[in-house]
């Protein structure tokens, strides 16, 4: 699946133009109010198709690679978190039901999904369990529904989502093989939403508590095999971690360039403070942050895109894009020094959006434990190819 590549270059070129045109504009009103205008905003994602990127276009998607989707995800970190997270979540949960659903399932979802008519949200994290087999949201066969019960929270796009990909125990006697995803409609009785408080960064963003209380859910919404739900969607999203290693990667860019820019300008006992060596040396790690995170990214990408597998990969990504951020926004924090702190530039912006990236997708201490099972299991590097 991708656009070929003419195609492509155009419809990049015209969303970059787009995100900074009528997308930046939004980032002052959103921190100030700590909300996004839905009934204005959404048109315009709409016109740009932003609901569909990672649709296939037999469904009526973009139907964006990969490494097609990469840069576009980046970019729009640059300008708000918030506004990224909206895009992301709806088109991650997209491309897991483009990946694991029935081709009757698709074609009722996704050409809705992919207009923004419909928003597919994503439900696995418990306030009650740890994420995996410890869920406790339990689904009990009765005919031909299943009855929902157990509690879901941190769901992003849950204030607008129709429909909610919940993960919860088919099978609690066979463990991880007892898991299923059920699609959840907005609206079935015993399914409720409530509002959780607002968060550090990525500011408008909005993530619920779901509570399922004797939920009937007819068996046809399963996605994917029963029981083989959460392991058939960590495969079908190992991409989803290299999304936010894009996300830090964007962020990190700006920090960048907003940081070249001011240590340019601002001058202490005659000189810019680009010319003090200290400052270079900050920049110079920036940079050096950048370049290593945006080569790992793309080699991820490209694999995917070829159809190899990629879960250390993707968790190797996401864990050195979080640190990367991480150095990066501290850095450019120091570049700017005091001023820095204050809301009139947006670094403190991207140190607060960066820091969503420690945990979406997973802590730093899940990425290690994938990586390390990896290679403890005989991964081979398949780049060593590459290096000849
Ligand atoms: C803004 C935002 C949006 C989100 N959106 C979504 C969404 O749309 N859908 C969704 O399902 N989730 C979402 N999440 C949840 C997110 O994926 C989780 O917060 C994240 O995966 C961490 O899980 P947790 O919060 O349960 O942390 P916990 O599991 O409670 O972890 C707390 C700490 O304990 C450590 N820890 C936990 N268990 C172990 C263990 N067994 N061994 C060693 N250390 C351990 C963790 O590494 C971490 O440091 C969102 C979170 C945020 C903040």
């Amino acid at each position: 699946m991708a656009l070929d590549a003419m195609a492509y270059r155009n419809f990049k070129q015209e969303m970059i133009g787009f995100i900074w045109k009528e997308l930046d504009p939004y980032e002052h009103e959103i921190e100030r109010t700590g909300e996004i205008p839905r009934d204005d905003l959404f048109p315009k994602l709409r016109r740009m198709r932003c609901f569909g990127l990672t649709v296939p276009e037999a469904y009526g998607g973009v139907g964006l690679s990969v490494s097609q989707y990469v840069p576009i995800l980046a970019e729009l970190s640059k300008i708000h978190g918030g506004i990224r997270v909206i895009v992301h979540v709806h088109n991650m949960t997209a491309k897991a039901v483009a990946a694991l659903g029935s081709e009757e399932q698709k074609r009722a979802l996704l050409p809705k999904v992919a207009t923004g008519e419909w928003s597919v949200a994503f439900g696995l994290t418990e306030p009650d369990a740890g994420t995996g087999r410890d869920l406790k949201t339990r689904a009990v066969r009765d005919g031909d529904h299943f009855v929902v019960n157990g509690r879901k929270h941190l769901i992003t796009n849950s204030e607008f989502a129709s429909h909610f990909m919940v993960f919860g125990y088919t099978d609690p006697s066979r463990g991880a093989r007892g898991i299923s995803a059920l699609m959840v409609d907005r609206g079935t009785p015993g399914f409720t939403i409530a509002d959780m408080p607002e968060t550090m960064g990525c500011r408008g963003g909005q993530h619920g508590y779901l509570t399922f209380k004797d939920c009937r859910v007819p068996v046809t919404n399963v996605l994917g095999t029963e029981g083989e739900g959460l392991l058939q969607m960590t495969a079908a999203l190992e991409t989803s971690r290299l999304f936010i290693a894009a996300t830090s990667l964007g962020t990190a860019e700006r920090a960048l360039e907003l940081s070249l820019e001011f240590a340019k300008k601002r001058s202490t006992f005659g000189k810019p403070i680009a010319e003090r060596q200290a400052v270079q040396a900050y920049l110079a790690d920036m940079a050096t942050d950048i370049y290593a995170l945006r080569t790992m990214v793309t080699d991820a990408a490209h694999k995917a895109d070829r159809g190899e597998r990629i879960p250390a990969e993707a968790s190797m990504c996401k864990l050195f894009g979080l640190e990367a951020v991480g150095r990066v926004t501290d850095r450019a924090l120091l570049v700017h020094g005091g001023v820095g702190y204050t809301r009139k530039y947006p670094i403190e912006r991207l140190y607060r959006d960066a820091r969503l990236n420690w945990v979406e997708e997973g802590t730093p201490t899940i990425q290690r434990l994938v990586i390390a099972r990896e290679f403890i299991e005989g991964y081979r590097w398949t780049s060593d190819r590459d290096l000849g």
